[in-house]
């Protein structure tokens, strides 16, 4: 086993907190050892897309423009670091909306809800903002445009998924659920039915145009979105990763266990051969992942704040003297108008 070629700690010295190691060290009466720089390297674009932005200002703004409480359907975005900021500013979570009082100002999260959802509120006169990213509300259209034409209606997806919930539930007709090659081949449809298919958002053009292309071997009569259509910010964040991954020796993606997106870029640095690893801030960080590495590549879901960046750098340079830089990705400029109702407020 190589020791890390960082600082030249050996394994067991790593796992200590540096107070630790350099009491140890004093008492034991040997010299310091030599550390050396380790590189941090992050990706461009991470972190925050536009939508997660936008989402989380229409729960700020309607907390300003209403007090609190403030109703939020589901998490507003996979993040509990920005769950728990929300609630400390008098946000409330909740899973059902027989859970909101009647009367409360209500906000659906960013991954969009079914159309019985919006019935319910509807039915119960909730105030309602929806916070649903318009590249979401762009699948459930463009999905609607495809039924409307008769065409049977596929999602490529994960089962479960509040985005794959919401949409499946804003279609007026059922629609089909497939996440992989494997169900392509098992659907039981005629080779020339018409039909159509739509993406879940967090995929990317890589992770679906395997399934496409079985799609499309299928059946004769089948159209999709333009590629244009696919979330720029997951496309962006999983090239970035791609870029990092050629130049590090270890990745670190922060972001929740629950958050596809991050998931994903961490599956992508793995399959890039890169060992890859999700965390959700720097209290995660595990010092014996960095035996034999010299420089770590840091990335971000689209639902994770760059302030649990900064932790992660942060625990990094609790072991040894650290030199940051970003990679010269792609700079994103795509920002989403608010709702009117809170455009308007200051
Ligand atoms: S990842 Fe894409 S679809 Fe999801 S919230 Fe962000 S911009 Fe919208």
């Amino acid at each position: 086993m190589r020791e890390a070629k960082w600082c030249n700690l050996p394994a067991r010295v790593l796992r200590e907190s540096p107070p630790a190691y350099l009491a140890r060290i004093t008492s034991e009466g040997r010299r310091a050892p030599v550390v050396r720089r380790m590189k941090v390297i992050l990706a461009q674009p991470r972190g925050f897309c536009a939508g997660v932005v936008r989402a989380i200002e229409i729960v700020e703004r309607a907390l300003e423009k209403y007090g609190p409480p403030v109703y939020v359907r589901h998490e507003i975005v996979h993040n509990k670091h920005v769950v728990e900021n929300l609630e400390a500013k008098g946000a409330r979570f909740v899973e059902d909306l027989s859970e909101i009082p009647a009367g409360a100002v209500t906000v659906f999260s960013a991954h969009g809800v079914a159309k019985s959802v919006e019935d319910d509120a509807a039915a119960r006169d909730l105030p309602v903002l929806n916070a649903t990213c318009p590249l979401v509300t762009k699948v459930h259209n463009q999905g609607k445009r495809y039924v409307a034409q008769g065409r049977k209606l596929i999602l490529i997806g994960h089962a479960g998924h509040p985005e794959v919930e919401g949409t499946m539930g804003q279609i007026p007709s059922p629609v089909i659920l497939v996440q992989n090659e494997r169900e392509v081949e098992a659907l039981d449809l005629p080779s020339d039915a018409p039909i159509a298919y739509v993406t879940q958002t967090t995929l990317s053009v890589d992770d679906t145009k395997g399934i496409i292309a079985a799609l499309e071997r299928k059946f004769s009569n089948i159209v999709g979105p333009e590629i244009r259509d696919i979330c720029y910010a997951t496309q962006n964040r999983q090239s970035a990763v791609r870029e990092l991954s050629k130049v590090v020796d270890l990745i670190l993606v922060v972001g929740a266990a629950n958050s596809s997106n991050s998931n994903r870029l961490r599956e992508i640095g793995t399959e890039e051969g890169v060992p890859s690893y999700l965390i959700a801030d720097g209290s995660e960080l595990d010092p014996a992942w960095l035996k034999g590495v010299e420089t770590v590549g840091i990335t971000a879901g689209a639902s994770a704040p760059e302030v649990l960046i900064d932790d992660v750098i942060a625990a990094l340079r609790k072991l040894g003297p650290t030199e940051v830089s970003a990679l010269a990705g792609r700079q994103e400029k795509i920002e989403f108008r608010l709702p009117a109702e809170l455009a308007r407020a200051s």
